[in-house]
């Protein structure tokens, strides 16, 4: 039984202030509820100390929305895992499509970074997920399947407790334009396949495959009640108390 992740990516939103007051709203209206799942914020780094004086893991975790591929040394303007580790990160997302655009990231970084992360005792959410003009070709399992290929069987590390995928539509992000359950579990279902394929049998059962793309209160429980989607990577809904606990109410109401 694999149990959902319901993760925000704050993107380059809140300062510290601001991040550890929305933080402290979440940790407290979720504190003391027994909950099946786990529960992320992801800030930008400087906001991260902030934030890990409210998110002790009780019950909301803290990860970064990436890392540098080494861990120390000359490369300015860079932030190694350890450091993160330090900080109190738990998790780097890796991949994300704004960074693939604006950054040019390649499978070779990912790779380097997610293995990496692991080394550094971390766990790492890899993002993927196609195009509007790639699905609007009928690419989109084409697409997803490549991106796993170019960075799963690379992973010297890769388990299903240190990794987590999130499958994430560029066409659906930040557009408020969401997926259908049904295309969201038929592309998750083919990702766990090419998962099988890839790692195997036991690793592409358990690991968890979140959906990703102007996911809300609204329609969270619908998403995360499909058979493979093991809940949510949020942006723009990370950004308010209501809206993300909202949120982490429709995964645990997915569960019944
Ligand atoms: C994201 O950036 O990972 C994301 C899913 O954003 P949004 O929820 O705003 O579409």
């Amino acid at each position: 039984m694999r149990r959902y992740l319901v993760a925000g990516n704050w993107k380059m939103n809140l300062g510290p202030a601001a991040g550890r007051e929305l933080a402290a709203g979440v940790s407290d209206r979720l504190r003391g509820r027994v909950l099946r799942g786990d529960v992320l914020v992801c800030p930008p780094y400087v906001t991260i100390p902030a934030v890990a004086a409210v998110a002790d893991g009780n019950p909301v975790l803290l990860g970064a929305q990436n890392c540098g591929d080494q861990d120390s040394g000359a490369f300015t303007g860079e932030v190694g895992p350890s450091m993160l580790k330090e900080a109190g990160a738990q998790y780097v997302i890796i991949a994300h499509s704004e960074r693939r655009q604006y950054q040019r990231e390649d499978d070779e970084l990912f790779v380097r970074k997610i293995n990496l992360v692991h080394a550094c005792g971390l766990k790492a959410i890899f993002c993927y997920g196609e195009l509007l003009g790639e699905r609007k070709a009928g690419r989109e399992r084409d697409v997803v399947r490549a991106q796993l290929e170019g960075v799963l069987p690379k992973l010297q590390y890769a388990d299903p407790y240190n990794t987590v995928l999130a499958y994430e539509p560029v066409w659906a992000i930040g557009t408020g334009e969401t997926a259908t359950p049904e295309q969201a579990q038929e592309m998750h279902a083919w990702s766990r396949e090419v998962v099988a394929r890839l790692l195997g049998d036991g690793p592409a059962g358990n690991m968890r495959i979140l959906y990703g793309g102007s996911c809300k209160a609204s329609n969270a429980r619908e998403l995360f009640g499909q058979k493979d989607v093991d809940g949510g990577l949020i942006g723009g809904a990370s950004l308010k108390v209501d809206d993300f606990v909202g949120i982490v109410e429709g995964a645990e109401a997915a569960l019944g």
